[in-house]
């Protein structure tokens, strides 16, 4: 038995090496991936609960890889966050959801905000403000119409930068909403100091929403507090038109999901505008 424990040991320890030998193969393709052009930018519509209207879309990143085939964000992202790559990641995909605002904005889709997702490193960058604010002039887009989200880790990691931080985005008339609400373990108590505009109730709870559900108190108590506090709520991970009711009846404004549609380039999603409005 003292034998067979031992090799598992070897075993374990070799499939570990792979492990950090393939992550490490993937940080270096991932730090060709933008001038490869490997990487996109998809787009999933946000959706208004009460006017059944669209109201804006998640910039949502997308690695195509010559070696790898497409890799999940859920993946990369960290790989990109552990060798700073995000830094460069993150502007370029702050450039493409502009440069690609303009481009709905040409053909009418001029109400539409987009939202971008922010990692820490960057978000606590000493320059992040400035850089926003560059993109926003170099692409002519309206403040109101360009949106951040943050995780509540990331707000919590400094909390008295974050608050500045955040004031200086409202000042700009960025909204920013926080992520994955409701995964994190940290009290509701810091949620009135922040300034922020909205909470996105986390998939997890949305996926399994049934009438008399423990998920369905939770969400409620979630719309609940955003309302006392004036936010506004994105429900992210819709995937049914059970669940989409449910979201109405508790009077969640926003929908994000599959069942209004999954996230797709920029060219499919200016078609399925269109052929939404019909
Ligand atoms: P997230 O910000 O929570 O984004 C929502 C995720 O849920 C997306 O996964 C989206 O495709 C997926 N989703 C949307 N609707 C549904 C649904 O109805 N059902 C299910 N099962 N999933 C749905 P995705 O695109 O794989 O992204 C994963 C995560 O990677 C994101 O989670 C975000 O944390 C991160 N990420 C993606 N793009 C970026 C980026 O540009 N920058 C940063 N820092 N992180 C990013
Ligand atoms: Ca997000
Ligand atoms: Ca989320
Ligand atoms: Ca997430």
């Amino acid at each position: 038995a003292k034998k067979l424990g031992g090799d598992r040991a070897v075993l374990f320890n070799l499939e570990m090496n792979d492990r950090l030998v393939h992550r490490l193969e993937m940080k270096n393709h991932l730090r060709k991936a933008i001038d490869q052009e490997e990487l996109t930018v998809f787009y999933q519509p946000i959706y208004h609960l009460e006017s059944q209207q669209i109201v804006g879309c998640e910039a949502l990143l997308r690695w195509d890889s010559s070696i790898y085939g497409s890799v999940s964000p859920a993946t990369f992202i960290p790989l990109a966050e552990e060798t700073g790559l995000i830094v460069a990641i993150g502007k370029y995909v702050l450039k493409e959801a502009c440069r690609n605002w303009k481009s709905l904005q040409k053909v009418g889709y001029d109400h539409l905000f987009v939202s971008v997702n922010v990692s820490a490193i960057q978000f606590q960058s000493v320059t992040f403000i400035d850089e926003i604010k560059a993109i926003l002039h170099e692409y002519a887009v309206p403040p109101n119409l360009f949106h951040l989200e943050l995780t509540e880790s990331t707000m919590l990691q400094n909390i008295d930068r974050a608050i500045e931080t955040l004031g200086k985005l409202k000042q700009l008339g960025v909204k920013v909403a926080i992520d994955d609400f409701g995964t994190g373990y940290s009290s509701l108590s810091y949620l009135k100091n922040l300034p922020i505009s909205t909470l996105k109730v986390d998939k997890s709870f949305v996926q399994s929403l049934e009438s008399g559900s423990a998920d369905l108190a939770i969400v409620q108590s979630v719309i609940t507090v955003a309302q006392g506090l004036n936010l506004e709520t994105v429900a992210e991970g819709v995937e049914t038109l059970e669940q989409q009711l449910l979201l109405e009846e508790l009077n969640c404004s926003l929908a994000q999901g599959y069942y209004v549609a999954k996230p797709m380039p920029l060219d499919a999603l200016l078609e399925w505008l269109k052929a939404y409005e019909i």
